[in-house]
């Protein structure tokens, strides 16, 4: 039997349970950053703190119908969690506007043909390309990626310029048939029937 002894270099609980975990980017700061002091607690490019919510309830609302458990966390979270997939929902800013699109991070080389599969779903639609995978230090080391153990990869997705104005215009009517596109490539990820979203959902909110 093993007794766990109550002090503050007790590591964070592993939470089981649930298939997938995703998280909206930034969603939930500033307030609370005042509880992780040790990370950047950066905003986001403006407007992104109200996007990816809407993407990620998208995908979680599409997942939980086919009966896939999903943690929905916002930016800043305490535990650890034990699941097959984690995704990190984002969109990019960048100067000079227009000189990014979308990308992929995750930090081990084995996750590169899901990622692949991620990008060949979606440069179907989203015709502004995508930077190299794990170009920046935001993708490589997202401060997310400890707090995951996964059997299936960890993944951040850069889901397009959000400083670039044509990018913008795209995606902008899209966030929910993103969601769902989200959700299918995670279906395809842990081996779960998720339909493909035919049509476009929703409108920008
Ligand atoms: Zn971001």
């Amino acid at each position: 039997m093993m007794v766990a002894l109550a002090s503050v270099s007790t590591p964070a609980a592993i939470v089981r349970g649930y298939d997938v975990l995703i998280s909206a980017g930034h969603e939930g700061r500033p307030e609370s950053c005042a509880r992780f002091p040790e990370r950047h607690c950066y905003l986001g490019t403006a407007g992104e703190r109200e996007w990816t919510p809407i993407v990620a309830d998208a995908a979680t609302h599409v997942l939980r119908e086919y009966g896939v458990r999903v943690v929905r966390l916002p930016a800043d979270y305490a535990d650890t969690y034990a699941v097959r997939a984690a995704v990190f929902i984002h969109f990019d800013g960048a100067i000079p506007a227009c000189s990014s699109g979308a990308s992929v991070g995750y930090p081990s080389a084995k996750d590169r043909l899901t990622a692949a599969l991620w990008k060949r779903l979606y440069g179907r639609f989203f015709r502004f390309g995508f930077r190299p995978d794990n170009f920046s230090i935001g993708l490589r080391e997202y401060y997310g990626y400890d707090q995951a153990r996964t059997t299936n990869g960890a993944y951040v997705l850069e889901l397009g310029e959000m400083t670039c104005p044509a990018q913008r215009a795209w995606l902008a009517p899209r966030l929910h048939w993103l969601g769902a596109l989200v959700a299918y490539w995670i279906g395809r990820v842990i081996g779960r029937d998720v339909p493909f979203p035919r049509r476009r959902l929703g409108a920008a909110q």
